[in-house]
C-alpha cells in the first residue's frame, strides 16, 4: 500500500512538472514530432521559390538585349505576294522588308537633313533649298516626278504649283488623301529655268532617291513624264511609248508611267489616258475610283 502511496505521488509530482513546464498534455505524435516540428519544412520551400525567382530575373536581359537587334532589323509588313505576282516579270523580285511607319519616317528625316547641303552636282549653285519630298507614303502609292519647278524651289516642297494642284485632283479621283501618297523628284534642286536636268545631274541625285525608296518600300509607284522614266530605268524611250505599260523597279516595285502633270495643262486631252493609267494603279493595289 505504501509503494502505491509512493508511486501515485511520484505520478502526480510528473503531472505538475508538465504544467509547470507549459506542455499542455500527453504528445500525441508517438514519433517525437510536433506541429513546430513541420514550419522547417515551409521554410525550407520558400528559399526554393526564391531560388526560382532570380532565373525569371535572369530571362529578362535576354529578352532585353533581343530589343536592340530588333529595333535594328527592319520590320516587317510585307506588300502582299497577290499584288507583286500580277505584275509581269514581278515573281522574280523577293518582297523586301518594310519598316515600321515611325522608323520610316525617321530614316528619311535623317536622310532629308543630309540631302540639304548636297553639292554634288551643279544645280546646288541656283537652289533656294533642296526639295526632298512630301506625303506620308501610308497608302503604299508614290508618285516620281523630274525636279523642283520656281515654287518648289520657294516652298521646299514637289508639285506645290499649278502642276502640283493638278496632281492632287488626281490623287484625290484615285481616292486617297492628298498626304496619304508620297510624292518625290528625280533631281531635289531646281534646275535653272525649269530645264530638264542633265544625265550627270540625274545620276549624281539618283543614290538619294534610290535610298528614299528603299526605305519607303513603295507598293506601287507611278513615274510623271520621260525623266522619271528615265531616272529609274536609265531607259531612252519617249513617254508616248512607255505609259501604260508596267515596269518593275528594282525587281520588285510595279511602276506605272504616265504623262506629267505639267503636260496635261498644255494637252488636257491627254488627261483620258492618264486616267487610265491610274485607274490600273488602283486595280494593282486591289482598289477601285470611288464613284463622283
Ligand atoms: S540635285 Fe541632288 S545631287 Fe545635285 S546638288 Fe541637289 S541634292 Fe545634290
Amino acid at each position: 500500500m505504501s509503494e502505491l502511496s509512493e508511486l501515485a505521488a511520484a505520478v502526480r509530482a510528473h503531472v505538475e512538472w508538465l504544467v509547470t513546464s507549459g506542455a499542455a498534455g500527453v504528445p500525441r505524435d508517438r514519433s517525437g514530432a510536433s506541429p513546430r516540428a513541420a514550419a522547417p519544412n515551409v521554410v525550407e520551400t520558400a528559399p526554393n521559390v526564391v531560388e526560382t525567382a532570380p532565373n525569371v530575373v535572369e530571362t529578362a536581359p535576354d529578352v532585353a538585349q533581343t530589343a536592340p537587334d530588333v529595333a535594328q532589323t527592319p520590320v516587317i509588313v510585307q506588300p502582299s505576294p497577290a499584288v507583286v505576282v500580277a505584275v509581269p516579270g514581278a515573281a522574280a523580285g523577293a518582297p523586301a522588308p518594310l519598316l515600321d511607319v515611325s522608323e520610316r519616317r525617321r530614316r528619311l528625316e535623317l536622310l532629308a537633313e543630309r540631302v540639304k547641303p548636297c553639292t554634288r552636282c551643279a544645280l546646288h549653285a541656283g537652289r533656294t533649298q533642296t526639295v526632298f519630298a512630301r506625303g506620308t507614303g501610308t497608302s503604299g502609292l508614290c508618285f516620281v516626278g523630274e525636279g523642283p519647278g520656281a515654287d518648289e524651289d520657294a516652298q521646299g516642297f514637289p508639285f506645290v504649283g499649278k502642276a502640283g494642284q493638278l496632281l492632287d485632283r488626281m490623287i484625290e479621283a484615285m481616292g486617297f488623301g492628298r498626304d496619304d501618297v508620297y510624292v518625290c523628284n528625280i533631281v531635289k534642286c531646281r534646275p535653272p529655268n525649269n530645264r530638264k536636268p542633265e544625265p550627270e545631274e540625274m545620276a549624281a541625285c539618283m543614290p538619294y532617291l534610290k535610298e528614299q525608296l528603299e526605305l519607303l518600300q513603295p507598293e506601287v509607284m507611278v513615274a510623271l513624264g520621260a525623266t522619271a522614266v528615265q531616272g529609274l530605268f536609265g531607259t531612252t524611250e519617249g513617254i508616248t511609248r512607255l505609259r501604260g505599260r508596267w515596269k518593275l523597279y528594282g525587281g520588285r516595285t510595279p511602276v506605272m508611267p504616265t504623262f506629267h502633270p505639267a503636260f496635261l495643262l498644255r494637252n488636257p486631252a491627254a488627261k483620258r489616258e492618264v486616267w487610265d493609267d491610274l485607274q490600273a494603279v488602283l486595280r494593282q493595289m486591289g482598289r477601285q475610283a470611288p464613284k463622283r
